[in-house]
């Protein structure tokens, strides 16, 4: 094999999603919505594929459908306040994964620094490492607060210093994510600034994954760091139409940024992928146009759904900490993730026969899923290999399922505890 995937064989999503089927478990794994998405976005699929326009089933423009291009510049036009190119600062990918993958072969060489923040999604590493760059973690640590409330992932936060002390000579880039997939953390303006800073002041690159952009909840705001002064030439952003419509299966995904950076992704797309389904870009199309309608507004999916969500996780919320485990309620995102330490020896009940050299949050993902039907994600997976023993102790739970799964999980939560 070539020496670029060594070692990146492991994936936690191909483990867990097969064992979360095998065992027929209540699925909070793997993020994906269990219910439908909204009709409007549905029927557009259908008429692309059935409508009188058979073209549509045909090969598009390689960088983006251009309806879908046009829209996306509108609408994150409007929301950044800046004139964005339909043809030049939006190149439409497979899914965010695959405007990722564009971003870190295009842009990192070998030797190339590239800043983490811990926990991260995990495919940011290995598209590092495959690309010859050197991932540089930096962790969110929890700041001191009072035992009198639940934890938010607004506790979590970078030292400033520390973020400081990993800029080098080398580092090229550093990628975010807001709002952050496994904690939920909605980065603060002040927060982004003193990266935009430290990005501007060493001449690095940005790269913000901003997939879950709608789903702020508590009235808390997303902001875009590329809509910070100075940071739009240096800044690409990557969001998806799966997230955006609960349609995880479509892989529509975008990287928008300034042309001088997107024609090196171009590059790279046009020689390996070439371009995304035409059906699927014109239904996230159509539906970027319906929602750009109502930005705002009351009837808008985009504010409809995150109200929705914000129900779910409270459900879940109560639900794990009458079950003594210790959630960090998530300020936005799929998913929140609960502090496992304190179950007690009678909750868990580890064979000695199981894995001894899987982490601790391993194990016990795989005795919930085993023991009781209950499919969750080991956090220390989105830790790097240093880092991981440190964060063995919490599960990630995914709330975007539908009333009756959360009942469902409820109940084995109840009699789990
Ligand atoms: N970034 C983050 C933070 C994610 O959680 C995911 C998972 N969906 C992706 C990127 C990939 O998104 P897509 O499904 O559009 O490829
Ligand atoms: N982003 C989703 C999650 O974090 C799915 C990831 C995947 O399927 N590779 O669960």
């Amino acid at each position: 094999h070539a020496r670029r995937i060594e070692g990146l064989d492991k994936n936690i999503w191909v483990e867990f999603t097969k064992m979360a089927t095998e065992y027929k478990t209540v699925n909070l794994g793997q993020g994906f919505p269990d219910f439908s998405p909204p009709d409007f976005a549905k029927e557009a699929f259908v008429k692309a594929i059935a409508g009188e326009n058979f073209m549509l089933n045909q090969y598009t423009r390689a960088f983006g459908h251009p309806p879908l291009v046009n829209i996306l510049a509108q609408f994150f036009g409007k929301l950044q306040g800046r004139k964005i190119d339909p043809l030049t600062n939006v190149l439409v990918t497979v899914g965010a994964y695959e405007a990722l993958f564009c971003i870190f072969q295009a842009l990192i060489d070998e030797g190339d620094e590239v800043i983490i923040i811990e926990p991260y999604f995990d495919c940011y590493e290995p598209m590092v490492k495959m690309a010859g760059g050197h991932p540089v973690f930096v962790p969110l640590r929890l700041k001191p607060v009072k035992a009198d409330r639940l934890l938010s992932s607004g506790d979590w936060e970078l030292n400033p210093a520390e973020l400081t002390s990993k800029f080098t000579k080398r580092t090229k880039a550093i990628i975010i994510n807001t709002p952050n997939n496994p904690l939920g953390k909605v980065y603060r303006q002040e927060e982004l600034q003193v990266i935009a800073d430290l990005c501007i002041q060493h001449d690095v690159l940005c790269f913000s994954d901003e997939v879950y952009e709608w789903l702020v909840y508590d009235g808390n705001q997303h902001v875009r760091i590329a809509s910070l002064p100075g940071m739009w030439e240096r800044t690409i952003t990557v969001g998806s139409g799966g997230k955006s419509f609960s349609a995880t299966g479509w892989k529509v995904g975008w990287a928008i940024g300034p042309d001088h950076l997107l024609k090196h992704l171009r590059n790279i797309h046009q020689n390996s992928v070439y371009h995304c389904p035409t059906a699927a870009q014109e239904a996230v199309a159509q539906g970027f146009m319906t929602e750009f309608e109502r930005l705002g507004r009351a009837d808008s999916y985009f504010t409809q759904l995150p109200q929705q969500l914000q129900g779910k996780r409270d459900r879940l919320t109560r639900a794990l900490c009458a079950s003594g485990l210790k959630p960090i309620v998530p300020e936005g995102g799929y998913f929140l993730i609960a502090d496992i330490a304190n179950l007690s020896k009678s909750q868990i009940d580890l064979p000695d026969s199981d894995d001894q050299d899987d982490a601790f949050d391993y194990r016990v993902v795989k005795w919930l899923i085993k023991n009781k039907g209950l499919s969750t994600i080991p956090v220390s997976s989105f830790y790097s290999y240093e880092h991981k023993k440190d964060f063995d102790n919490y599960l990630r739970f995914c709330f975007v399922k539908e009333d009756s799964t959360l009942t469902a999980a409820e109940k084995i939560l109840k009699e789990w505890s």
